[in-house]
């Protein structure tokens, strides 16, 4: 009998070195870096899902927020589970306005790193923004340019997607500043090709400007979900058309 077990664990160390060895030394891309499975696990699932997409309309998502001028927020709207997104923020943006929900601040955090993978340093400058917080950058708005102008850039408090915790704008280190030149970078580029694979969109499109009421922000994403985004971005529309409430 103890013969036996000798002989069984002498057979089960021989396995479990072997097991050793092939790992480390006959074949090391087993043990190579997590990354590479992490990207083919991201990306699969991804280009299946647009191809689902092109076979049969994914019925829309009703449930999804619509906030504009003709659809405002009260003042005592505070999105769910707010956090900061781990990703990086430009220096001169306010520290006051870094969260999101935490669903769309986890999407953003995987966009940011697929960026930085494709070589682009996406920068956060602004997400939720309280109702009070927007009266004052309205008002400041306001005083600078005058009240036309003003709304034109400026959401009216109630009226900003940033109410909701679900917008976020953004630029990249090469390009720094809150105006349409971003959208001549390749960074923009790359935001507008892959946004949709992480749930946002271009919210304020150029050429649309007579339905979202805003000119052209390509800065300002928003999060809506991925079947969402990518019949939005794909079809080039915007979050009022596909809900079908353009007015
Ligand atoms: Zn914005």
């Amino acid at each position: 009998m103890k013969k036996l077990i000798y002989t069984f664990f002498t057979i089960a160390l021989l396995a479990i070195g072997i097991g050793v060895l092939y790992v480390f030394f006959i074949n090391p891309s087993a043990t190579s870096t997590t990354h590479k499975s992490i990207k083919k696990a991201n990306s699969v699932p991804t280009k299946k899902k647009v191809t689902t997409n092109k076979e049969t309309t994914p019925a829309v998502d009703t449930n999804i927020l619509l906030v504009n001028k003709d659809h405002p927020l009260g003042a005592n709207y505070i999105p769910q589970n707010l956090v900061v997104p781990k990703v990086k923020f430009i220096s001169t943006g306010d520290p006051n306005v870094r969260e999101m929900n935490s669903t769309a601040a986890a999407a953003l955090e995987n966009m940011f790193a697929a960026a930085k993978q494709d070589g682009f340093t996406l920068l956060a400058v602004s997400g939720y923004r309280s109702y009070k917080y927007q009266t004052q950058v309205y008002n400041a708005k306001v005083r600078k340019d005058g009240k036309a102008s003003a709304s034109e850039y400026v959401a009216i408090p109630g009226e900003s997607e940033h109410q909701t915790g679900l917008a976020m704008d953004l630029l990249s280190t090469e390009y720094t500043e809150l105006d349409d030149g971003f959208a001549k970078t390749k960074s923009y580029g790359w935001l507008e090709a892959n946004c949709a694979k992480y749930g946002f969109i271009i919210r304020y499109l150029k050429g649309k400007e007579n339905i979202t009421k805003y000119n052209f922000e390509p800065w300002h994403v928003r999060y809506v979900g991925v079947t969402a985004a990518e019949t939005i971005m794909e079809k080039g529309i915007t979050l009022e058309e596909y809900l079908g409430k353009t007015n």
